[in-house]
């Protein structure tokens, strides 16, 4: 016998962005299909009229594509498959499976206050007769017990007295949740059900359903929720809920998938994964965790920066485009791109997001003449400062073509410190505040070789012309 060709899906209701609990539940979905040589689908719940707009579906879309979930076939609307839910239903009712139940809210209501601590049951379980009344079509939960055996909670056995005989058609004849998900994940041939665990429980009732339409029932992954820093299920206290805002924070989406995967799931020790090809390689349904994920930015961003460590420069400077602009107040002219390519390898080990790389090169793209704050100035105000600038900077006027490099600068400032008896400190602190007005950088020597002579000595006269002025005022 041949195995049948694995099926996942991920089915989020659309609710105006890509939670990152659910982008996590598809990340699972995606490498498990990956893994088997399956298919991996999508399919929008949009079925609750007052919730749903062209914007909340696109923002799934858009944070699916931004993070690499790349779904096959084409996507499947929920609301697009009534009819087929309705057979399903006129099938169960025909088969004695469900019923017509004609209590109205008011009855309902009553029973509810009555009956409130056992599942329910509708008074018109088993009436025969037609009545000439708006109906909803109920499942008659049969007696007995539902077993299933969860990839990620074991096994798992529910008496099914405690499973109210659910609405699977509503009086307009619009279908419910619950008998909408069996039909559609059936007719897709979703082979695994991989999702969060706040659906335990409808995997009982679904399976019951199932059972009774005579359709087999598929393997089932209950993944636990991610909790937040605190223990807490993870709600907007905790800040960032969607993919797009990780996005906007800066981190990449091969640092978020990967921290997102290992949030809940492990193979071995290893923590890092840089290609798809590699996480496909490996996952399976077994590494996930039966507990609960809690939520750490520190652990976020250190994978992240890994994958800011990983990332060829010139991919990484593409992403990074928005944020260096932001930084820039505005587009970058192409000798600061340039600049700032050049600066990578510094750049790079020193930021943790696309964010923090924008804020580690602001000190490239300054202006002249600096606005350099008052604290940031306070070493060229001391003794001497000035006049070392000036020293200094006839010697680095002699630096001709490639021996304005790293090597040939680091050594000029050396021989400078040695030859005035002097800590670095004392001309370091002031060409360092001369040069970026404050802002964070990296070893002196690699400033003055990112920002080039021109810029440098044009920053180091401005601070001396400066200093003349106010001298003369
Ligand atoms: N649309 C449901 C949700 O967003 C998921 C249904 C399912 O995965 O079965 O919670």
């Amino acid at each position: 016998m041949t195995t049948p060709k694995v099926i996942t899906r991920f089915a989020p209701s659309p609710t105006g962005f890509l939670h990152i609990g659910g982008a996590r539940t598809a990340l699972f979905n995606y490498y498990f299909a990956r893994h088997m040589g399956g298919e991996f689908l999508l399919r929008i719940e949009d079925t609750d009229k007052a919730r749903n707009s062209e914007a909340a579906v696109q923002a799934i879309i858009d944070g699916m594509n931004w993070l690499g979930l790349h779904h096959d076939g084409e996507i499947v609307y929920q609301s697009q498959n009534a009819d087929s839910h309705v057979e399903a239903a006129k099938a169960l009712l025909e088969s004695g499976a469900a019923y017509r139940c004609y209590a109205t809210p008011e009855e309902l209501e009553t029973i509810r206050e009555q009956e409130s601590d056992t599942a329910f049951r509708s008074p018109y379980r088993d009436q025969a007769e037609q009545l000439d009344k708006p109906y909803t079509v109920r499942f008659r939960v049969p007696e007995g017990e539902t077993k299933i055996t969860d990839h990620v909670q074991g096994g798992i056995v529910w008496d099914n007295k405690n499973f109210d005989d659910l609405v699977l058609l509503r009086a307009d004849g619009t279908p419910t949740y619950m008998l909408a998900v069996v039909v559609d994940d059936h007719n897709m041939g979703v082979t695994h059900v991989v999702r969060g665990d706040d659906h335990l429980i409808n995997a009982g009732r679904q399976t019951l359903i199932y059972q009774a339409l005579g359709w087999e029932v598929p393997e089932w992954a209950h993944v636990p929720l991610i909790h937040g820093p605190d223990g807490k299920k993870l709600s907007k206290r905790h800040g960032a809920l969607g993919a797009e805002a990780y996005r906007d924070m800066g981190y990449l989406p091969g640092g978020l998938r990967n921290y997102l995967l290992k949030l809940g799931w492990s193979y071995g020790d290893e923590e890092l994964f840089f290609t798809d090809e590699g996480i496909a390689k490996v996952f399976t349904l077994d590494g996930i965790n039966a507990a609960p994920a809690r939520l750490d930015f520190d652990k976020m961003d250190f994978i992240n920066g890994q994958h800011i460590l990983h990332e060829p420069d010139e991919n990484l400077i593409k992403q990074a485009i928005p944020f260096l602009e932001e930084t820039n107040q505005g587009a970058l002219p192409d000798d600061l791109s340039t600049r700032i390519m050049a600066a990578m390898e510094t750049l790079k080990p020193r930021s943790k997001t696309l964010k923090e790389l924008a804020e580690q090169a602001r000190y490239l793209m300054l202006k002249r003449p600096l606005e350099i704050s008052s604290k940031a100035a306070k070493p060229l105000r001391r003794d001497g400062a000035i006049s070392h600038l000036s020293a200094l900077t006839l010697r680095l006027k002699s630096l001709e073509g490639p021996q304005w490099s790293h090597d040939t600068i680091q050594e000029l400032l050396q021989a400078y410190v040695s030859e005035h008896d002097i800590g670095f400190g004392k001309i370091g602190q002031p060409v360092r505040a001369a040069l970026t007005g404050g802002a964070p950088s990296p070893d002196l020597s690699w400033v003055l070789a990112l920002l080039g002579k021109d810029e440098v000595l044009g920053r180091l006269s401005d601070v001396i012309e400066n200093d003349q002025e106010t001298k003369e005022d």
